[in-house]
């Protein structure tokens, strides 16, 4: 069986971003760029399940720029066996990276596709969703543990009342959460042997997709700055506070 690994190139974490002084992005320039914590977690279920016999591929494919590259060198030197870059310096949006994802997954066929469910840098949350949407496939977002069977896919899921299981038909799209599993470091062996797996390059325009952005962002701004705190005398001061003064934001 076949899987789909969809990582993406973020600012890494660690880093403090800045808002642009024009208001029109964030600055990037020096910036530590690494891959998505959450594709991180989708690579490593991957690999498990193939080193368990139940995948025979792992596939991971980035969409974005020349820089791509370096994000599924670090996917193969985990353990895929290769790696597809969409490549373009255009703005992509969710709908366009589920778009040139469903067309991948036509000529790829995979069984499976695992996405991070979210991108820490557009906190979008939708990508997963489209593509299962637009492949007409069934989905389980944000996986904490999964279990694969030859025809079917057992998702223990991370909702707001606690833990929720289902079972969905293969093909299928998941999405991981943080618990799902716990990321390996990559070797320095297995970073030099990715380096010769092989990398596919290709246009958006070679897969038929229109990629435009549909939204346009018009302003950037860094969150107010909070206020510093202040010291009650007593309890009696504070609950007069909370009561006259407190207001929910
Ligand atoms: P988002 O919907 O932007 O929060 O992203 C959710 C997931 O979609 C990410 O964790 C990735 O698995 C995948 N994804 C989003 N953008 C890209 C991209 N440009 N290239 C590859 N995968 C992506």
């Amino acid at each position: 069986m076949k899987i789909l690994i969809p990582v993406k190139r973020v600012v890494d974490y660690n880093v403090k971003v800045r808002v642009k002084t024009d208001g029109t992005g964030i600055d990037l320039a020096n910036v530590k760029m690494s891959m998505n914590p959450f594709d991180e977690i989708a690579v490593e279920e991957a690999i498990r399940l193939k080193e368990t016999g139940l995948a025979t591929e792992v596939l991971a494919v980035s969409c974005g720029v020349t820089a791509c590259q370096e994000t599924l060198r670090t996917a193969m030197a985990l353990g895929a066996d290769r790696a597809i870059l969409v490549e373009t310096d255009a703005e992509l949006q969710p709908l366009a990276v589920a778009k040139l994802l469903k067309a991948l997954v036509d000529k790829e066929q995979p069984k499976l596709v695992i996405l991070g469910k979210q991108a820490i840098d557009d906190d979008a949350n939708q990508t997963g969703q489209m593509l299962a949407a637009l492949l007409g496939w069934p989905q389980a977002t944000f996986a904490s543990k999964v279990v694969l069977g030859s025809d079917k896919v057992t998702v223990t899921r991370e909702v707001d009342g606690g833990l929720e299981t289902v079972e969905i038909g293969l093909p299928a799209v998941v999405t991981t959460d943080l618990r799902l599993n716990e990321p390996r470091y990559a070797t320095l062996p297995n970073i030099m042997k990715a380096k010769k797996k092989p990398l596919e390059i290709i246009k958006p325009a070679d897969l038929g997709v229109d990629i435009a952005p549909r939204l346009t962002t018009l302003k950037f701004a860094e969150p107010p700055k909070r206020q510093a705190g202040i010291r009650v005398a007593d309890i009696a001061e504070l609950l007069a506070k909370l009561k006259n003064e407190a207001k929910v934001i």
